[in-house]
Parts: structure tokens; sequence; C-alpha cells
């Protein structure tokens, strides 16, 4: 009945709210920049262009409403009329499992990236199986991320090999240790794992479980293999220093870091934690607006978040003097900032 619990919250949290809760906060719009450029999909989707590659972050269109949570499918039409195909996409990453990060990533393999290789935890390759055929590969996460020796850190450790490379050599990315926010029932409604191949994705959303949440480091590399742009994507808020990037050694500053807004409030330390530690260029604020059905062309803020302008002044306040903050509406770009001399 747990779960009854998140919808009825949900449903009590009334109606998305208005752009105008943002206060003077207002989210980018736009469109047909030049490259390089990160594509919002909405919630955590991503796409970014690089080189003759591309890595797809997260990608999901299907904003199913409160009711449709019980039976959940991969609304098609959304997914074909949004995505663009991405031939040139040799990466798909996702940081976990819930629905809202993983519903549409099996039809946008078989339908829109149709040479991107999977990388995600054990339990989203195991779901993902039911409708992609084992001739695409799927990389198993959890096996390579930087791992938090205890949950006060003092951060995540790289393993020797912790990098994926991307199958043209212009991208790399490296898993982390993360953790999910509890939601606003303040309860682990949807937590647990899979450890084999599912037939059939699941319907009912609690059966979207998370596995092992990651955060990802995505170096885009020059072709002399050194690092243009080094980006940090996390998909769930978490307690510091949960998702932190490891220590490379390499004195390289994180160029884009990526946090969600949703729960925010919810966990420690968080965002400011992992900004003053990785002092980013740009900083992307994501998961920011509703995701429950609604009205694509009319935007919403997220129902049940508490403060999201709380949130973005903290993140102002810690951010350094020369670093920007986007918050960018679904199916924007985002101009990345110039390379770092
Ligand atoms: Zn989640």
């Amino acid at each position: 009945m747990r779960w009854m619990l998140m919808v009825l919250v949900l449903m009590t949290a009334g109606c998305a709210q208005d752009l105008s809760e943002l206060g003077s906060i207002k989210p980018s719009d736009e469109h047909n920049l030049t490259k390089p450029k990160l594509e919002y999909f909405g919630v955590a989707g991503f796409l970014l262009r690089w080189r003759d590659e591309a890595v797809v972050l997260d990608p999901f269109f299907s904003r199913p409403s409160l009711l449709q949570l019980f039976w959940l499918s991969p609304d098609t039409q959304q997914i074909n009329e949004r995505m663009p195909s991405v031939p040139e996409a040799t990466m798909l990453l996702v940081g976990h499992a819930h629905y809202d990060h993983l519903l549409d990533v099996a039809w946008v393999m078989n339908h829109k990236t149709p040479n991107a290789t999977f990388y995600g935890s054990r339990t989203a390759g195991h779901i993902v199986r039911a409708e992609v055929p084992a001739t695409r590969k799927f990389e198993d996460a959890e096996a390579k991320m930087a791992w938090l020796p205890g949950p006060t850190g003092p951060r995540p450790i790289a393993r020797d090999d912790g990098w994926f490379t991307s199958s043209k050599g212009a991208i790399r990315a490296m898993p982390i240790q993360s953790s999910h926010a509890p939601n606003v029932t303040r309860v682990d409604l949807m937590g647990g794992s899979y450890n084999q191949d599912l037939k059939a994705l699941p319907k009912a959303f609690w059966n979207w479980k998370e596995g092992q949440t990651l955060a990802w480091l995505v170096d885009l590399l020059n072709e002399d293999g050194t690092t243009a742009y080094r980006i940090h994507f996390q998909d769930s808020s978490s307690d510091a220093p949960y998702g932190f990037p490891p220590d490379l050694g390499d004195d390289r500053r994180i160029d884009v870091a990526i946090l969600p807004v949703a729960s925010w409030v919810n966990v420690k330390k968080y965002p400011q934690a992992l900004i003053a530690l990785t002092q980013p260029r740009l900083v992307v604020l994501c998961h920011w607006e509703d995701f429950f059905g609604g009205n694509l062309e009319d935007t919403k803020v997220l129902r049940g978040e508490k403060d999201e302008p709380a949130m973005y002044r903290i993140v102002r306040t810690t951010l350094p003097k020369d670093a920007e903050i986007v918050m960018p509406m679904p199916f924007s770009e985002i101009a990345l900032p110039a390379i770092a001399k």
C-alpha cells in the first residue's frame, strides 16, 4: 500500500505550479544553436553530439499522467515525434532504473539510436533486455563504477579501468556510485533490484526498481585524446558525497554540472557540497518541470516540489563568479561554455 501513499501525496500536492512560481528565474529557451551544445528532452534527458559521435542521457518522453502510473507503457508516438533519429549516438547512459528515466530506453535503442551501446546498472540492463535483443550491447556500469569507501566519503575512488570509451574514441564516460533522494513521501517506495532479464517491461511504476543509482563523468575528447570538456551528470539528487566525481589527479575542472532539482530538499548538503568541490563553469538544472501528463506546450513546475527558487539561489551563491546557471525549457538547447584554455 505504500505506493498508494505516493500517488495520494502527489494528488493532494495539487496541480502543477505555474512558471510564475519561479519568481525572477526565467527558464532558458534557446534553439538552433551551433555546436557544441546540450539538447534537453525534459526531465533528465539530454543529447550531446560531439565530433562524429553522440551520447544520449536518460531519454524520457512519455510523461504518463498520475493514473497511468499503474499501467505504464512507452508513448511511442511522443518518442517518435520528439526525438530525432541519432544513428551517430554510440553511447546511451542512464543513472537509475525508475520509469521516468528508463521507460523509453528500449524503444529509443530499437528505433532512434541503432548504434548505441547501453550503459547502466545491472537492474537497468535486466529491465531493458525485455525488449532489446541480445545482439545489442549492454555494459554493466556497476563493474566499473568509482566507489565510495563509506557514507561519509570523503569522495568516491576511481577504479584503475574506470572509463568506458565510445566506439570511435570521441567520448568516454565513468560511472560513479551515487544514491537516490527519497521522494515526497520520504519513504523509499521504488527501491530494489532485479537479477535476471525480464520478459516484459514492468507495468506498475513501483516495479521500475531503482537498482544502483549512478552519476556519470562524461569527457568529450579531442582527436589527440585530451579532454575538451568534462561534464558531470546525475539524474537524482543525492546525499553528499554520493555521486561526487573522484579525484583523477589531472587537475581538470568540471566544465558542466547537470543537476536535478526534484527532491533536492530531501537530501543532505545538496547541491552546495558538490558545487563547492567541482567549481563547474556551467550548471544546468534539470528535472525541475512537472512530468505527470500535461501539455508540453504549457510547461509547469514540478508538483510536490518545495521551493525551486531556493535551490537556484543556493547554486548561485555557491558557484564561482565566472560561472553560469541555466534552467532550460524542455526541448530547448544549452550552449556549452567556450573550451577552457
Ligand atoms: Zn528516481
